[in-house]
C-alpha cells in the first residue's frame, strides 16, 4: 500500500521557506546567543502585535504555556479548572500539573466544542478558572463563556495551540479576548517551530511578568530568584524560525481554508458523513474532521486508496490510564465519547495540492455512502 496523500507535509513548509530559514538558522549559530537573546525579544514582539495583545512570553511547549498561565493566575492545589471533554490531554495535563483538578463538560451535541450552559452548571465554590479550547481551529463562542466567567468572578484562559491566526465571530484574532492565551509551536501546528516551543499571550502586565519569572527559575535578573519558577524557554533558534514563517500565517490558514471550502463543497451531499461546523468565525483550519459511523472501515479502505487520515482523539482523556484515579466511569460523558468513536481527520495543511484534496473528497464521498 503506498500512501500518496499523505496526512501533512510537514518539509513542504521549509522547502517553501528554505533561504529565509537557513538563514534565520546560521544567523543565530553565528550570534553566540541561544537563549534568551534579540531574536526570542523580537518574535515575542511580532507575536504579541499580530494577536493584537500587550505581552507575549515564549515558553518551552504548549503545555508549558497552559501550565504556567494558570500557575501564574495562582491556580493550585484544592482548585477546580473546567475543560473540555473533547480535548487533546495536554489540557487536561496543564490543569493536573498545577496540582489542580480538571472538571471536564460535554461537547455541544452537534459540534466538537464545550457545550456554554454545561460550562456555567460545572462551576463549583472551588473553580478558579474556565480552560477553553478552540479545537481543530474553530473558535469557541468567547463572548458567551466570558459572560459566564465574569458572572462567577473566574480567569478565563484559552488554549489556542490549534488556533493560531483564526479570528472568532466577532472578528477579534484569537488571544486578544481572554485573561491568557496558551499557543503551541509544536512542528504540526499552524505556526510551527522545527522543534518544541510555545507562548502565552495576555494583556495583563503582571500576568505577564510572572509567566516570565515562572519560566526562567523565577527570576528576570540573574540570580535574583522572586519565586520558585522553572526552566520552559523557547530557543534562539525555534524564535529565529518562527520570525520566518510569522509573515505567511495568514496566507498558510488561507490556504487551508480554501481546502476546507473544497472539502464542504464536495461533501454537502455526501451520506454517511458529518461535515464539520463552519459558519462562525474564521477557523484556523487546523484539522478538517468529520464524523462518521462506522469510522474503522472508511479509514481502511482510504487507506487502502492511498489517503492517510488520522483520528483526534480516539480515547476520551476521561478514560484513558493518566485519569484512572478520577473515577470517570465509561458512559458518564456519552458525546464526547461517542465523538472519541466517531471523528476522522482528513489531510489537511497549507502544502496540500487542490488536486490531491479533491481527489481526497471524491473518494470520501463514495466510501462512505457504502452500506
Ligand atoms: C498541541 C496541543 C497542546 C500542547 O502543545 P505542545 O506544544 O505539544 O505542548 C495543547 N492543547 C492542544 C489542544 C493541542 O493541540
Amino acid at each position: 500500500m503506498t500512501i500518496d496523500v499523505p496526512f501533512l507535509d510537514l518539509d513542504a513548509a521549509y522547502v517553501e521557506l528554505r533561504p529565509q530559514i537557513d538563514a534565520a538558522v546560521s544567523g543565530v549559530l553565528a550570534s553566540g546567543r541561544y537563549l534568551l537573546g534579540a531574536q526570542t525579544e523580537a518574535f515575542e514582539a511580532e507575536f504579541a502585535a499580530a494577536c493584537s495583545a500587550a505581552h507575549c512570553v515564549t515558553v518551552g511547549s504548549g503545555c508549558d504555556a497552559l501550565e504556567l498561565s494558570l500557575t501564574a493566575l495562582g491556580v493550585g492545589p484544592g482548585d477546580e479548572v473546567v475543560v473540555p471533554a473533547h480535548t487533546f490531554i495536554a489540557t487536561w495535563l496543564a490543569v493536573s500539573r498545577c496540582g489542580a483538578r480538571p472538571v471536564p463538560v460535554e461537547p455541544s451535541p452537534d459540534g466538537y466544542l464545550v457545550d456554554v450552559e454545561a460550562v456555567e452548571a460545572a462551576i463549583t465554590p472551588r473553580t478558579a478558572a474556565i480552560l477553553v479550547v478552540h479545537l481543530y481551529g474553530e473558535v469557541a463562542d468567547l463572548a458567551a463563556i466570558r459572560r459566564v466567567a465574569d458572572r462567577h468572578g473566574l480567569a478565563l484562559v484559552e488554549d489556542a495551540a490549534q488556533s493560531t491566526g483564526a479570528r472568532g465571530r466577532d472578528g477579534a484574532v484569537v488571544g486578544s479576548g481572554s485573561t491568557a492565551a496558551a499557543f503551541s509551536f509544536y512542528p504540526g501546528k499552524n505556526l510551527g517551530a522545527l522543534g518544541d516551543g510555545g507562548a502565552v499571550v495576555t494583556a495583563d502586565d503582571d500576568l505577564a511578568r510572572r509567566v516570565r519569572l515562572l519560566r526562567n527559575y523565577g527570576s528576570v535578573a540573574k540570580y535574583v530568584h522572586e519565586v520558585r519558577g522553572t526552566n520552559s524557554r523557547l530557543d534562539e533558534i525555534q524564535a529565529a524560525v518562527l520570525r520566518a514563517k510569522l509573515p505567511l500565517l495568514d496566507a498558510w490558514n488561507a490556504r487551508r481554508a480554501t481546502i476546507a471550502a473544497l472539502y464542504l463543497d464536495r461533501l454537502e451531499e455526501a451520506s454517511g458523513v458529518r461535515l464539520p461546523p463552519h459558519d462562525q468565525g474564521r477557523s484556523a483550519w487546523h484539522l478538517f474532521v468529520v464524523r462518521c459511523h462506522d469510522r474503522e472501515t472508511l479509514q481502511r479502505e482510504l487507506t487502502r486508496h492511498g489517503v492517510e487520515t488520522l483520528v483526534h482523539y480516539p480515547t476520551p482523556v476521561h478514560l484513558s490510564a493518566a485519569y484512572a484515579d478520577h473515577g470517570h466511569r465509561a458512559g458518564s460523558l456519552p458525546h464526547a465519547e461517542r465523538l472519541a468513536r466517531e471523528v476522522l481527520s482528513l489531510p489537511m495543511g497549507p502544502h496540500l495540492p487542490l488536486p490531491a484534496a479533491e481527489r481526497v473528497a471524491d473518494l470520501v464521498a463514495v466510501l462512505a455512502a457504502r452500506p
